[in-house]
């Protein structure tokens, strides 16, 4: 077996990157694990991005700092409603702090700014890193860590109780 060339190699990288890309975006779309009603949420928010016509509700539990539930509600595209299904799946038993963190290098990868460790950190949500090539794509991605940054960044807007 010879190895492919240079070349063909990075287009099949590209391909595997797109092909996962994909993957990920229908599975979290055929079964979104965490959209859904959430009762005895302490924190909704909604987050909307006009320019799409994503409109989701973030339901957020947290107790003693911890996240120990969250689910979204709304509708959206495949990417916002993909990327908020994998940011809860990321965060849900993790403090506020490391959520807020995550969040952080999700909105810096999506901007092209973050480093592969960090990358390595958002697990599944890695996927999206190539949005940041599709410019009208990035408020779809970013919806959902952004409101979840807001919830902890505004908790008395956000809170049920
Ligand atoms: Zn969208």
């Amino acid at each position: 077996m010879s190895a492919l060339p240079a070349s063909e190699r990075r287009w099949d990288t590209m391909n595997n990157s797109r092909t996962f890309y994909n993957e990920v975006l229908t599975e979290h779309n055929i079964r979104p694990e965490h959209k859904h009603p959430l009762e005895n949420a302490d924190f909704s928010l909604e987050g909307v991005n006009p320019s799409c016509g994503d409109d989701i509700v973030l339901n957020l539990k947290v107790e003693d700092g911890v996240i120990t539930d969250g689910s979204f509600e709304g509708d959206g595209c495949a990417i916002s409603q993909a990327s908020a299904d994998m940011m809860l799946d990321l965060v849900i038993g993790r403090k506020k702090e490391d959520a807020l963190r995550l969040s952080d290098i999700f909105l810096r990868m999506i901007q092209g700014r973050a480093s592969d460790d960090e990358m390595e950190d958002l697990e599944e949500a890695g996927a999206l890193k190539d949005i940041a090539h599709m410019p009208a794509r990035v408020k779809c991605a970013v919806l959902g860590w952004h409101t979840m940054a807001e919830i902890f960044k505004n908790p008395e807007k956000a809170r049920k109780k």
